[in-house]
């Protein structure tokens, strides 16, 4: 067991505990304001675990939700940094490296096309209709946790509604640590636990996969990547193709061969950002 440890915080906001659609935390929303509360004080909950199982070498918090503003910085607990704002090659990872023992995401959400997930979505919930990596339909957690094991950095914990909670046993394993923060009921309903109560067993939790983490296998998928884009429409497939090395499918689908998981990432963000631009109209 390290002497000191450097944990990774990946934080997304759809699965923080007290929210159940994204009019909620749109701009404006008066909700906002709460919401960013806490989900800062879910981040501190974690920090806290962690100090209380071993000493801290380094924390960084990746605020990875739309364009990386959301957590009150000046909340935060000290002595982390904070990974904010957009654009960025590896957004929701952006600068995980070998050198961090364990990684963490919180606030995390299920893939698109979960039934009754709150939010659901695989990055980009206007353009992808879904994603699937050598053959099965994967989520933001399991592309993240990939991320972080090409470098050999193990999930140790993962917040999020229910149904995100099923999908990580399901490719990690029971060894993951997890808190539910609510129950899904449909895309946009919940059912909320009190955001103290969240709070208290991030903390516990926290401590609990600090513990275990040499223990943790890091998550991986075999090299060749091959992945498959299922497209919301056929024009993001049409500007999506593109790409060079990318081969359309379908009217809406493409395929990717990549080396390994790290050119996957940036053709998928690659992917997204045509996406994006391809609905809010090119000029030529
Ligand atoms: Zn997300």
């Amino acid at each position: 067991m390290p002497q000191k440890f450097s944990v990774f915080i990946s934080f997304d906001l759809e699965g923080i505990s007290g929210i159940s659609s994204w009019k909620e935390v749109q701009k404006n929303a008066t909700a906002l304001r709460e919401a960013r509360e806490n989900a800062t004080e879910e981040i501190n909950a974690a920090i806290r675990g962690i100090s209380q199982a071993t000493q801290i070498k380094e924390i960084v918090v990746c605020d990875a939700h739309a364009s990386g503003e959301n957590l009150i910085i000046g909340k935060l607990e000290k002595g982390v940094t904070v990974v904010k704002g957009t654009p960025r090659p590896y957004y929701m990872v952006e600068g995980i490296c070998s050198d961090y023992d364990v990684l963490f995401c919180i606030g995390y959400h299920a893939m698109a096309g979960t039934h009754k997930a709150g939010m659901d979505h695989t990055y980009s919930g206007s353009s992808v209709y879904g994603i699937k990596i050598n053959g099965t339909y994967v989520g933001e957690t399991a592309i993240n946790a990939a991320v972080a094991g090409y470098y050999g950095v193990p999930v140790g914990l993962v917040t999020g509604d229910d149904c995100l909670v099923k999908e990580v046993k399901k490719f990690f394993g029971q060894s993951v640590e997890t808190v539910t923060t609510k129950y899904g009921i449909s895309r946009f309903s919940a059912q909320c636990r009190h955001p103290r109560d969240v709070q208290k067993e991030i903390e516990t939790k926290a401590a609990k996969a600090i513990k275990k983490t040499t223990r943790l296998k890091p998550f991986t998928f075999r090299p060749p990547v091959r992945a498959e884009f299922e497209l919301s429409n056929t024009l993001i497939a049409d500007y999506a193709e593109l790409i060079p090395g990318i081969k359309r499918t379908a009217a809406r689908s493409l395929v990717y061969k990549a080396s390994d998981i790290l050119e996957f990432y940036r053709i998928l963000r690659l992917v997204c950002s045509l996406g994006a631009l391809a609905q809010h109209g090119f000029s030529s």
